[in-house]
């Protein structure tokens, strides 16, 4: 497929693996996360923070488990209709465009990135997949 005609869906496939729901910096949650998952789980959104997260810089993130993975996976994403905007944006966030070597350390972790396309390509298909999210 010439480069031009590449989308989104073109530069990543996610292959379920879970690597990245190990969490080691911590998925942060928004509000409005916090009041979709709380939903989604039957608690209040007071409830869902002391329950499911902790606090790191002040903000809440989702809590993990022993073996470091979030506490939502389960051999797969548990709340995966609500699951936070920071999971669902992935791998097309705005810190890609600011330095394209993120894309570079993301797909370190993630098998589902590909890397054998010039940078330009992914720049537009974040852009792109940015659009899209608004
Ligand atoms: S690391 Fe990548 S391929 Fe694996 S579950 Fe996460 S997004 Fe999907
Ligand atoms: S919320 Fe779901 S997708 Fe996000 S880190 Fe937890 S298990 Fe993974």
């Amino acid at each position: 497929m010439p480069y031009k005609d590449m989308k989104p869906s073109d530069i990543f496939k996610c292959r379920q693996c879970g690597d990245c729901c190990k969490g080691y910096g911590g998925t942060s949650v928004t509000e409005k996360d916090i009041e979709a998952i709380a939903g989604y789980t039957n608690t209040d959104p007071g409830s869902f923070v002391d329950n499911y997260c902790r606090i790191s810089g002040k903000k809440p993130v989702l809590a993990q488990k022993e073996d470091v993975y979030c506490i939502f996976w389960d051999g797969l994403c548990t709340i995966h209709p609500v699951k936070p905007r920071m999971c669902r944006e992935w791998p097309f966030i705005k810190s890609v465009l600011v330095d394209i070597d993120n894309w570079y350390i993301m797909a370190g972790l993630c098998p589902g990135m590909r890397i054998d396309i010039p940078d330009s390509v992914i720049k537009e298909c974040v852009r792109k997949q940015l659009t899209k999210n608004l």
